[in-house]
C-alpha cells in the first residue's frame, strides 16, 4: 500500500460497510490507496437478499454465500391470476444472507489492504487545505471518539446516510418506500405445500401494497415475506400477516422482524465539487418498480472508487461527479423506464391485474429475466421491444387479449 499524503492519515475514508463501501474500500485498497472502511456493526441490514447472477461473476462471489438458486418467479394478480416466469438457461437469482454477507463483504476489502474501525460516523469538517476531518464515536461508548484525516471521503452509510445529511442538508434525501419484512423458517419435510424453494413470489394486490408489491423469497432454510410501500399510513405488518397466510407460512417460526427505507430515484448530486462523494442507498440507487438496491450498491461502490483515483491522481476534484455521470450513462434510461413502470403499473388494481397479464408475453419474459440478471437490454431481437411496445399500448386501451 502506497503511503497517504503526508498531511492526511489516510487518503481515503469509506463510511459504510454495506455492499456499497465494502466494494469501494477493497478496490481502493487493491489499487493500494491508504483507505479507512468504517462501520458500525452490530445490525442486520434488513433485506430480500436477491441478487442478479451478473454480480456473482462480476464480483467473484463464492457459492457459500449463495444460500439458493432461484429459478423463476410466479407473479400473482389481485384477483388471484397467477404467471410463472421462468428463468431458463440465462441465469439465476442467487439469494445472500445479508447477516453473513456483508461481513464477508468487509472481510474482503481488509483481506485487499483496507484498514478497519468499528465505529459510527458522528461529523467531517472539510478543511481549508482541501482535507477534511472525520470524527467516529467507537463501539464502546466508554473509549474516547477517533479523529481521522483523509484527502477524500466517500459516504456509502446507507438509506439515511449521516454523511449525506451534513454535506447536502436534511431536505436533501430521495424519495423512498418503506419495506418491512420477516424472516420466517422456510417450510420443510416431505409436504411443503405451495411452496417452491427455488421460486420467488411477487404479489401486485392494492390489499398487499398500494403502490409498490409483496414477496415471498426463499433462502435455502429461512424465507423472507414482505412488502413495501410509500404511503406512511399503510399497516405494512397487517400486510405481510396476509402475505403468510396467502402462502401457507402464517405458522412458520418468526426468526426476524425488521424494515428500513429504500430509495427510488437517484440524488440528482452525488459530490460536493471538494472532497465527499456518496455511492449506493445514500446516493439514493435503488431500482424503481423493483427495489433492487445491492446490485447496484456494489456497482456505485465501483465507480466511487474509479472516481477517487482519478481525483486523488490528478488532484482535481472535478473528477469526483465522473461515478454519477458513468451510471447515468449505463443505467439512467432502464430507471427511467422503471420509474415509468412503476407510477402507471403500481397505481391501481385494474391496471396491477393488466401488468400481471402481460408477464404470460414470452418477449416480455425474457427481456425482463435479461435485464435483470445480466443488466442489459437486449439488442438482438429489436423487433422483441417492437412487438412488447405493440402489445403494451394495446393492453392500456383494452384491446389486446387477456
Ligand atoms: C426490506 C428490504 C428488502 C430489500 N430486498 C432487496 C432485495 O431482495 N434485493 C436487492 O437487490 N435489494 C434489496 N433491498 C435494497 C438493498 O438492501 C439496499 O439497496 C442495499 O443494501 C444498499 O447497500 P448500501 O451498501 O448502499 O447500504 P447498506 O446496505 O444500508 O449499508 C450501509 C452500511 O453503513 C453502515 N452505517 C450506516 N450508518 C453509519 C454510521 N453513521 N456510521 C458507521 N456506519 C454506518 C451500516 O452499518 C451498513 O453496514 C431491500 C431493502 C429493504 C429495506
Amino acid at each position: 500500500m502506497t503511503k497517504p499524503d503526508p498531511k492526511c492519515d489516510h487518503d481515503v475514508i469509506v463510511i459504510g460497510g454495506g455492499p456499497c463501501g465494502a466494494i469501494a474500500a477493497k478496490r481502493l485498497a487493491e489499487a493500494g490507496i491508504a483507505t479507512l472502511l468504517v462501520d458500525r456493526e452490530g445490525r442486520i441490514k434488513p433485506c430480500g437478499g436477491a441478487v442478479p447472477s451478473i454480480a456473482m461473476a462480476e464480483y467473484a462471489l463464492p457459492a457459500s454465500q449463495i444460500k439458493a438458486r432461484v429459478r423463476g418467479a410466479r407473479m400473482t394478480a389481485p384477483s388471484g391470476n397467477q404467471v410463472s416466469m421462468e428463468i431458463g438457461d440465462i441465469g439465476y437469482v442467487g439469494m445472500v444472507d445479508r447477516d453473513v454477507f456483508d461481513p464477508w463483504l468487509r472481510d474482503e476489502a481488509e483481506a485487499a489492504g483496507a484498514e478497519r474501525a468499528v465505529a459510527t460516523f458522528r461529523e467531517l469538517v472539510r478543511n481549508d487545505d482541501g482535507t477534511v476531518t472525520v470524527t467516529l464515536d467507537p463501539k464502546d461508548k466508554s473509549a474516547e471518539a477517533i479523529t481521522r484525516t483523509a484527502r477524500l471521503v466517500i459516504g456509502a452509510d446507507g438509506a439515511n446516510s449521516a454523511v449525506r445529511r451534513q454535506v447536502f442538508g436534511a431536505k436533501a434525501r430521495p424519495p423512498y418506500v418503506f419495506a418491512y419484512h420477516e424472516i420466517v423458517r422456510s417450510p420443510g419435510g416431505a409436504d411443503t405445500g405451495d411452496f417452491d424453494p427455488h421460486r420467488c413470489e411477487v404479489i401486485y394486490d392494492g390489499e398487499i401494497s398500494p403502490d409498490f408489491y409483496g414477496w415471498v423469497f426463499p433462502h435455502g432454510e429461512n424465507t423472507s415475506v414482505g412488502v413495501g410501500s410509500a404511503n406512511k399510513g399503510f399497516d405494512l405488518k397487517a400486510a405481510t400477516r396476509e402475505l403468510r397466510q396467502r402462502f401457507g407460512l402464517a405458522d412458520a417460526e418468526t426468526i426476524r422482524e425488521e424494515g428500513a427505507p429504500l430509495p427510488l430515484k437517484p440524488m440528482k448530486r452525488w459530490d460536493d465539487g471538494r472532497n465527499v462523494l456518496l455511492a449506493g442507498d445514500a446516493a439514493g440507487v435503488v431500482a424503481p418498480s423493483s427495489g433492487e438496491g445491492i446490485y447496484y450498491a456494489m456497482h456505485t461502490g465501483d465507480l466511487a472508487a474509479d472516481a477517487a483515483l482519478e481525483t486523488l491522481r490528478t488532484g482535481n476534484p472535478r473528477h469526483l461527479a465522473m461515478a454519477r455521470k458513468r451510471f447515468k450513462k449505463a443505467h439512467g434510461r432502464v430507471f427511467m423506464v422503471l420509474g415509468m413502470m412503476q407510477y402507471f403499473w403500481y397505481s391501481s388494481d385494474k391496471r396491477r391485474e393488466k401488468f400481471v397479464s402481460l408477464c404470460k408475453d414470452a418477449d416480455i419474459q425474457r427481456l425482463t429475466w435479461e435485464g435483470y440478471l445480466n443488466k442489459k437490454l437486449v439488442r438482438r431481437d429489436p423487433l422483441a421491444h417492437l412487438r412488447i411496445a405493440i402489445k403494451d399500448l394495446g393492453q392500456l386501451i383494452g384491446l389486446a387479449p387477456r
